[in-house]
């Protein structure tokens, strides 16, 4: 946490073509800087940095961004790892911001946690290698199993001894409070004592993306079928489970150089591919793929390949994250390994570079792959082969972003063929389910479910009602457009454009959910006194908004229509300009939302129960009619002559 006067400070000192030369040889060209794109091979510059802008962006690969997202993506730093490199570089003093008491509680709890974490990491490798029982019962199973030394070592392997309670014996020898070492998990209460959780089994840390160990898996070594195979780390204040990819501290390097992220079930699996030299991989934990998971990954790369056992459970599981992975914009293949082997014993089976081969060549496109597997369910069955049509349409309709599109189109053709369709018939089914899936996301089905039949029965009036959403998403732009381009300047005396737009807003709220979100950091940022400006907020941390940000102002043409069309030809003084794009942008941004009360209202007339409710009814019409009317007078007044 650092104070946003920190970060105001940090911000203003930025200079894009300063930071970036540290990482690129850039040259000068016109108004702006080019260099060779450090996120893609290339020969001639494409990479293109805007020191007036303040962004950067590649034409090659369109990576794009500002100098906080250039180290976020290039270093694989956080966003405050970023600004606290910034601010040494700056030699500017890192003021932490004053947290809530629940929040210093919550970093209290997890830094107790990590603390806990690796005392126990290093007590149970320290069994593995130096006791007795670590060496004849822990050491040599992993050697059975074929792991070398150096995998133990560099994935920090332990033991935990058979013995009651050894570990939570050290652990109170050495302070560490019950209640913390209770929520680690490490340690069980049994008959008022504590006992330990993970004994005589092989232990496994968790890391996050960064190193540290925030969690354990704990394996059983003898045969027991009372006990669990694996005991994790329950969900704490550092572990999260569905956050969580065992392995990506290690892989994060070699996913990034390859460019692909292999993914497998389980732990021993991650190492024996490790250990093969196969360093790019990292385990699910045996879960279906969570959209955090997913966005981990993405982190890194946009090529998944999952790597499952052949049986139905893991491609059940795996095949209930793909929808979610097509939305994430992720490139997801299967490779299915064969004749009940898992990859660890498979691997072995073919040796390392037989099994580098099999992977790239049975490697399949997910998508195909699912309608595969579905059709060859669904077999003569006509109403389950309706089914799979359905289901391929929906998973198609996640892949709704413009920049994929053509991705879409592929993916249509392919699978009409494979389900002897009709092309335009799937391409019309799936559009069915876009739009369904947008309406979803702009919450119009949430209503009653009397509504949500009228919404979905009328298609025309549905195109329609996306098509208004559209159009109010961007008069709300219009209007944060000019609060972050001139929120700071003064609009009459005692007051700025800021308040003044602040001020229309209560009576016409930006309903908009991301949008409310940048008024809101705004409003935060300007009563603490501080400047608002595009740029500080283009630099918030929360990459929503931060992004959403930088695209308003990296589009303001879309934007400025309004104002564009009422200019046109039109010879005026440039003082003006700012004024009346303030008061055209809230002006159409007003008159949208007035056509909308004003049809909402006319719903209501219509569906009045009594002669009260139509003359309130008629009342409202009335004074939305007379704002709609003065607002028109605005706009026909605001052009100078
Ligand atoms: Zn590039």
């Amino acid at each position: 946490m650092i104070s946003p006067q920190t970060i105001q400070q940090i911000v203003s000192r930025i200079d894009i073509i300063e930071i970036l030369s540290d990482f690129i040889k850039l040259k000068k060209r016109g108004a702006n800087y080019i260099g060779l794109c450090p996120f893609h091979n290339e020969r001639t510059p494409s990479f293109t940095v805007s020191p007036t802008k303040e962004i950067y962006k590649c034409f090659g690969c369109g990576k794009t961004g500002n100098t906080i997202g250039f180290l976020m993506e290039h270093e694989k730093y956080s966003y405050v790892e970023a600004l606290r490199w910034l601010a040494n570089k700056y030699n500017i003093a890192v003021e932490e911001a004053e947290m809530s008491a629940e929040a210093s509680q919550q970093k209290l709890l997890s830094e107790s946690l990590f603390i806990i974490n690796q005392f126990a990491r290093d007590y149970f490798q320290e069994t593995l290698h130096q006791t007795e029982e670590g060496q004849t019962i822990g050491l040599s199973y992993l050697k059975e199993r074929g792991f070398n030394s150096n995998i133990i070592q560099t994935f920090q392997l332990g033991y935990c001894s058979n013995s009651t309670d050894a570990f939570a014996k050290k652990a109170k020898e050495n302070q560490y409070n019950e209640d913390y070492l209770l929520q680690t998990g490490l340690v069980v209460h049994r008959n008022n004592a504590l006992v330990d959780n993970y004994r005589g089994r092989i232990i496994f840390p968790i890391h996050n993306h960064t190193g540290k160990v925030i969690g354990f898996g704990a394996r059983i070594i003898q045969k027991n079928d009372k006990a669990p195979k694996y005991i994790n780390t329950p969900e704490n204040e550092l572990y999260n489970k569905s956050k969580t990819l065992y392995g990506i501290y290690f892989a994060r390097q070699t996913i990034d150089k390859k460019n692909e992220c292999l993914l497998v079930e389980g732990y021993t699996d991650v190492l024996a591919l490790h250990q093969a030299g196969i360093e790019n991989v990292v385990a699910s934990g045996g879960t279906s793929l969570t959209l955090d998971q997913l966005r981990l990954i993405k982190k890194y790369t946009q090529n998944l390949t999952i790597i499952y056992d052949g049986d139905n459970a893991g491609i059940k599981a795996a095949l209930r994250g793909v929808d979610m992975a097509l939305e994430e914009g992720l490139y997801v293949k299967v490779v299915l390994i064969p004749d009940k082997e898992d990859p660890d014993s498979y691997l072995q089976k073919l040796g390392p570079s037989n099994f580098q081969t099999f992977i790239e060549k049975e490697k399949k496109d997910f998508v195909l792959f699912q309608l595969e597997v579905m059709l060859k369910e669904a077999g003569n069955d006509t109403q389950k082969r309706a089914q799979t049509v359905n289901q391929i349409a929906i998973t198609l309709s996640h892949l709704n972003k413009a920049e994929d599109f053509t991705r879409q189109q592929d993916y249509i053709k392919a699978c009409a063929e494979l389900l002897h369709i009709d092309e335009t018939g799937l391409t019309h089914l799936v559009n069915k389910y876009k739009r369904e899936l947008l309406l979803k996301q702009n919450n119009i089905l949430r209503q009653s479910p009397e509504q949500v039949k009228v919404d979905t029965v009328q298609l025309n009036e549905e195109d329609k009602t996306i098509d208004l959403l559209l159009r109010e998403e961007i008069q709300e732009k219009g209007v944060i457009r000019c609060l972050l381009e001139y929120g700071l300047d003064s609009w009459a005396e005692n007051q700025t454009v800021a308040d003044y737009i602040f001020l229309e807003l209560e009576h016409f709220p930006i309903e908009t959910p991301l949008l409310e979100k940048i008024v809101q950091a705004y409003k935060i940022l300007y009563d603490k006194g501080l400047q608002p400006n595009t740029k500080l907020l283009s630099y918030y941390p929360e990459k929503e908004i931060s992004d959403e940000v930088m695209a308003i102002m990296t589009n303001p043409y879309e934007l400025s229509q309004n104002w564009n069309k009422v200019m046109e030809g039109k010879n005026i003084n440039n003082q003006d300009v700012r004024k009346n794009d303030i008061i055209l942008s809230l002006s159409y941004f007003k008159l949208h939302k007035l056509k909308k009360m004003l049809k909402e209202n006319q719903h209501d007339m219509q569906h009045a129960k009594n002669g009260e409710e139509l003359q309130r009814c008629l009342a409202i019409h009335k004074s939305l009619k007379e704002i709609e009317q003065e607002i028109t007078r605005t706009l026909g007044t605001v052009i100078i002559k």
